[in-house]
């Protein structure tokens, strides 16, 4: 108990001795992705204030602004935003910011894959192509995406603030060193499971960049969005595919119900692999980006395996 008291103080002394160094004014950041609310704060540390306005475990394809969200917004001078379509929502944080704070789309600049876009979904056709097809917007399942990101976050910074570049930069290489060795223990990982086992069934079709990186074929029981129910002909379908790719688990999601998968499960006689987080951070194992991929990863290879 002595112990913790101390470093307890020490804590407090330490924290009161940085403020009043008077050390440059604090970046007000205002994220609405929970993976990106992680990198700001690892690469801004000291020099930023991040308000994650999307939370760890809400669903990011329901998530609404509220007004006391919408004021953070419009104090910060930073804005980041995932991009590729997911915040449905912009132009009232636009109207928020009076286009005073640097906005950042980060997904924006990273690789696209495409999904079909659900029929029955106003907002994904809304978005579509002549193809019928949109841009996957979980971009974050990807580490490698991940590590692209926290360059474009660490530059916008610099950008913002040029005094603390040093640390900016400092910050940003011991984070993308440890997204460097989460990519090879997942590397690694994945390689215990032989290539026709690598077959994924999910929710919702959230793990598209995962799959890329790592080898596996998805086979989603949603569209991309959380917000629609699958008809029953594409469960049946999904319980044939199940059934003649023997695949032998399915997984559940953080965010969903999950009465749909559990029907497949007993139509299909696999078992539930699990609960995956598909779209960023959640309660648990999941409350930081190492603890989410480790999960995910862990998860699958064991329950396919
Ligand atoms: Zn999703």
């Amino acid at each position: 108990m002595t112990i913790v008291r101390n470093s307890l103080v020490f804590i407090l002394f330490g924290f009161t001795s940085v403020l009043s160094a008077g050390a440059a004014e604090t970046l007000k950041i205002a994220s609405f992705s929970t993976v990106l609310t992680e990198i700001a704060q690892e690469v801004g540390g000291t020099h930023v204030d991040v308000a994650g306005l999307v939370k760890p475990g809400q669903d990011p394809h329901e998530y609404q602004p509220s007004p006391s969200d919408l004021k953070e917004a419009g104090e910060a001078k930073l804005v980041l935003l995932s991009g590729k379509h997911l915040e449905h929502y912009l132009d009232k944080v636009q109207e928020a910011t009076g286009g005073k704070a640097e906005a950042v789309a980060v997904g924006d600049s990273l690789p696209t894959l495409k999904l079909k876009a659900a029929p029955d979904e106003p907002e994904a056709k809304a978005a579509a192509d002549p193809n019928g097809m949109i841009d996957d917007p979980h971009w974050w399942n990807s580490v490698s995406n991940v590590e692209k990101a926290t360059n474009i976050v660490r530059d916008v910074l610099i950008k913002l603030n040029p005094a603390d570049r040093g640390d900016y930069e400092k910050n940003a290489n011991a984070y993308l060193a440890k997204l460097d060795t989460l990519n090879k223990w997942a590397k690694r990982k994945v390689a215990e499971l032989p290539r026709d086992k690598r077959k994924l069934v999910t929710s919702h079709d959230a793990f598209q960049y995962l799959a890329k990186d790592y080898g596996f074929k998805i086979y989603a029981i949603e569209g991309v969005s959380t917000e629609t129910e699958p008809s029953n002909r594409h469960v049946a379908e999904l319980i044939d595919t199940i059934k003649s790719q023997q695949v032998k688990a399915i997984f559940l999601e953080s965010t969903l119900n999950p009465k749909v998968s559990r029907e497949i499960t007993r139509e299909s006689g696999a078992k539930i692999g699990g609960t995956l987080y598909a779209d960023g951070l959640g309660a648990g194992d999941g409350m930081t980006y190492e603890g989410m991929v480790r999960h995910n990863i862990s998860t699958i290879v064991d329950a396919l395996k």
